[in-house]
């Protein structure tokens, strides 16, 4: 038996490599991984502005107590730069983001001002209100975005202000997936007494999508060696990452583990954990290779523990493990020693905390536990019973940052 933790660090000291860089097309670069940092080459607001519209004055001029009148001497539309400078006594009408014209550091909202004609009465304000400051949001020469983020619609935004059109990002890691098992059928397709339809390559193709990877659907592979050796082979050669499911457990039609030993290397592992213990984890030439469990929850979870952060690492990402959260249990929760196991739970938050509770029966078949459950109970090895109230680990179920 070993770890998860274990299990985790094994594989992550094998992904030493790194996707290729690519250049990318702002507009198709959302959830990519950056490949180098972006820095900023000027000041973001690059002048002073104006935050409102209204009417730009010199500090100066400003009334400390009761109203003064200023003479309106311009009118400058957002994207104008005024031409001259602001003497004693002026105003300059503004618009939201024009740069403050020189001469002028203060900014009246144009609701608080009485406008006559080419004048204004304006009151007591603070000097410096209303004003963005240049740099404010982004300082010249600073990073901006950290190689190996992945780039949400606030990066993309915030690296189009700098004037970006472009970003180098990694490749998409290549994941070729099969299932195995002659008890498999193709969905769309009739099933044959005692058939199955295959679940986890629609399960798998997801979480590789939401992964970053591109998937290569290489179908289902019956259980004979010489045809699971070619498709195997074939798969290597296309993809970065080969992962199979089914097939791993200690039946007689295990092939997987025969295969592979012939082909590359494989370590088998029974991994302390429930669902999923069985787990193959090995190499075909220079591709990574996962057998993991036919059961579709385990299959799902031990994607998600083993498989994305090795997917993760290949796309140079500089997270790979969810935050994890806390809440309280809501019911009782059995557990046993000295394994980590991982319910499906839905949390809530009500009355000022987050609660958890199961969804009921957690067979690793029941794969309609994934779906009514928003997030995995974690409970970790040295745990035991859970009594009600307890804080426990949850981890929400979904795509992560
Ligand atoms: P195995 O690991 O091949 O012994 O499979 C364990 C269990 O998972 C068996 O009940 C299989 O029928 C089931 N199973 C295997 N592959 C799939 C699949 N692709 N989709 C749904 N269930 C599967
Ligand atoms: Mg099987």
């Amino acid at each position: 038996m070993i770890s998860v933790r274990d299990a985790q660090n094994h594989i992550l000291a094998q992904v030493t490599e790194r996707t290729p860089p690519e250049l990318c097309a702002l507009t198709d670069a959302l959830s990519r991984v950056l490949a180098e940092p972006v820095g900023a080459p000027f000041d973001v607001p690059p002048t002073d502005n104006s935050a409102v519209d209204g009417y730009a004055v010199a500090g100066d001029d400003v009334p400390a107590h009761g109203t003064c009148e200023l003479l309106v001497v311009a009118d400058l539309p957002a994207g104008a730069v005024f031409a001259g400078a602001l003497a004693r006594g002026q105003a300059i009408r503004i618009m939201t983001g024009a740069p403050m014209p020189a001469g002028a550091d203060t900014v009246y909202p144009q609701e608080v001002v009485e406008r006559e004609h080419d004048r204004v009465t304006v009151g007591a304000i603070a000097r410096a209100a209303n004003v963005r400051m240049r740099g404010e949001d982004v300082r010249s020469g600073s990073t901006v975005v950290e190689a190996g983020a992945v780039l949400r619609p606030q990066e993309l935004g915030l690296i189009a202000s700098l004037g970006l059109a472009t970003v180098v990002v990694t490749q998409r890691p290549r994941v070729a997936l099969l299932s195995t098992g002659d008890e498999v059928a193709e969905p769309g397709s009739p099933r044959k007494p005692g058939q199955i339809y295959d679940a986890n390559r629609f399960t798998l193709r997801g979480l590789c999508e939401q992964s970053g990877a591109r998937v290569l659907d290489l179908g289902i592979v019956p259980d004979q060696r010489e045809v699971l050796r070619e498709r195997l082979l074939e798969a290597a050669e296309a993809a970065d990452v080969v992962i199979t499911s089914g097939g791993v457990s200690v039946g007689v039609y295990d092939l997987v583990k025969a295969v592979l030993a012939e082909i590359g290397g494989i370590d088998f592992w029974q991994v302390a954990m429930q669902p999923g213990r069985p787990l193959a984890v090995g190499r075909i030439g220079r591709t990574h290779f996962f057998g993991l469990p036919g059961n579709p929850v385990a299959s799902m979870l031990t994607f998600l523990l083993f498989v994305r952060p090795a997917l993760f690492t290949l796309a140079g990402r500089r997270r790979v493990f969810p935050e994890p959260w806390h809440a309280r249990a809501a019911e009782p929760m059995a557990k046993k020693r000295g394994r980590r196991e991982f319910k499906r739970g839905v949390a809530r938050f009500a009355d000022g905390a987050w609660t958890v509770r199961t969804t009921g029966p957690q067979g690793s078949g029941i794969l309609s536990s994934m779906v009514t459950g928003n997030c995995l109970i974690v409970l970790e090895e040295d745990r035991g019973d859970v009594a009600p109230g307890e804080t426990v680990v949850i981890e929400p179920l979904g795509a992560p940052e």
